[in-house]
């Protein structure tokens, strides 16, 4: 048996999966670290989602981390040859509107975007430039969350500062894009009138952001220059009023890593709830601030629906997906009960189910919880890309090991 590995490392997560490399992977192992710096835990399913192993080690930093991981599942599934890895990174830069096979030079390219992404880019290229030392025949493939926003317009992508500034990068990426590519892609099989239609993508998880998708194409994202830009996430501020910044290192003394702590880590659920980033817990407390803190995430998420619909010239559909907009059916019916003056209607039996179509009867759009699969859409593009390369010489799982 072989295999590809599939990479996706967080600020505080790894994913790792393995699948067959057909054309249509299927599903080895999947494996996730959480924790990583608070309360670390790695847990190791079957392609059906049972447990198959779990430990909760002591603290370690992310190469520790992949290395618990990949010892765990690979044991699981027996060593098998290991033909090509596929990462997820965080930033492609101006450039890339697509997945690429790495060499040296992407390598270096890339390094030149960790100051745009501080807290996963780093993490993101570590096991990579690993992985070449050990074993520079091994193909690996870098998938971008920003490649599926390259097509958007220059108005759409440029902010109202010197045209240097913008010329040298200072620009809106949007991120995510693994994951919107994979619901455009699920929406062509799903829904294919709606997948060529207006659709707002709301992917929601410790992450949240919009995207607009026309024709399968995206045309605006709530996410900018950074990941911490648009709607309120389990840590991070979303949209600030940029004077807040000035004012706070004016008047409170922080330097750009006392804004970054704030506005990526203490912000958004957990800093206005003062209790959670996580909505399970959110939505089990009666605390004023809890409800307040959901109040704030759901408005934010209708303001940017309203722009993305302005900028689309209209909308067909409203797709939720990511841990919050797959499992929460209080919040999806929420943001639905907001879009009513867009003729949107749920259908509350199907979302109290979690069914995939949540339309009611008579709605002006269509409503669709579809889970996304970032590691699938990676594995996809890592067969695609290395298919036609010469086989690696007795490359193992094992090897992952080895270089971290
Ligand atoms: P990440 O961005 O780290 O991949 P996820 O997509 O896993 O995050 O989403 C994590 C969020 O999903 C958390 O806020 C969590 O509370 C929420 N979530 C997961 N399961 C449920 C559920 N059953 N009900 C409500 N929220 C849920």
């Amino acid at each position: 048996m072989s295999c590809i590995a599939v990479l996706n490392a967080g600020s505080s997560s790894i994913k790792l999966a393995a699948y067959s490399p057909a054309a249509q992977p299927a599903l080895l192992v999947k494996a996730r670290f959480e924790g990583i710096g608070v309360a670390p835990k790695a847990l190791v399913f079957s392609p059906d989602g049972e447990l198959l192993a779990q430990q909760s080690p002591g603290p370690v930093d992310h190469a520790g981390a992949t290395r618990i991981l990949i010892g765990m599942a690979t044991a699981a599934l027996g060593n098998p040859a290991l033909d090509a890895v596929g990462h997820r990174v965080v930033h492609g830069g101006p450039g890339h509107a697509g997945p690429v096979l790495i060499d040296d030079a992407l390598l270096a390219e890339l390094e030149r975007f960790v100051p745009l992404a501080p807290l996963h880019q780093p993490h993101n290229l570590a096991p990579i430039r690993a992985l070449r030392a050990a074993r520079p025949d091994l193909p690996q493939v870098a998938c971008f969350d920003t490649a599926f926003h390259a097509g958007q317009s220059w108005v759409e992508r440029s902010f109202a500062l010197p045209r240097a500034l913008t010329d040298a990068g200072v620009r809106r990426y949007g991120f995510h894009g693994i994951s919107y590519d994979y619901i455009a892609a699920r929406l062509r099989v799903l829904a294919p009138d709606l997948a060529r239609g207006k659709v707002v993508v709301a992917h929601l998880g410790n992450g949240a952001s919009l995207c607009a998708i026309d024709d399968g194409r995206s045309v605006a994202s709530t996410m900018g220059f950074t990941a911490v830009d648009g709607l309120v996430m389990g840590t991070r501020s979303g949209a600030l009023d940029p004077g807040v910044l000035i004012y706070l290192m004016d008047e409170y003394g922080l330097d750009a890593r006392g804004i970054e702590d704030l506005i990526y880590k203490k912000s958004g659920l957990l800093g206005v709830s003062g209790i959670s980033s996580d909505m399970r817990a959110l939505r089990a407390s009666d605390a004023p601030e809890a409800r307040a803190a959901i109040a704030l995430f759901v408005h934010r998420i209708l303001r940017e629906i309203g722009a993305l619909a302005a900028v689309m010239g209209g909308i067909d559909g409203i797709v939720f997906t990511a841990g919050i907009g797959e499992n929460d059916a209080a919040t999806r019916a929420e943001v639905v009960a907001g879009c009513a003056w867009l003729g949107a209607r749920l259908d509350d039996d199907r979302n109290a189910a979690g069914e995939i179509d949540l339309t009611a009867p008579g709605s002006g759009l269509r409503i669709m919880r579809i889970p996304t699969d970032e590691e699938l859409n990676i594995a996809r593009a890592t067969v695609a890309l290395t298919r036609d390369l010469p086989a690696c010489d007795g490359a193992t799982a094992d090897v992952l090991i080895a270089a971290k």
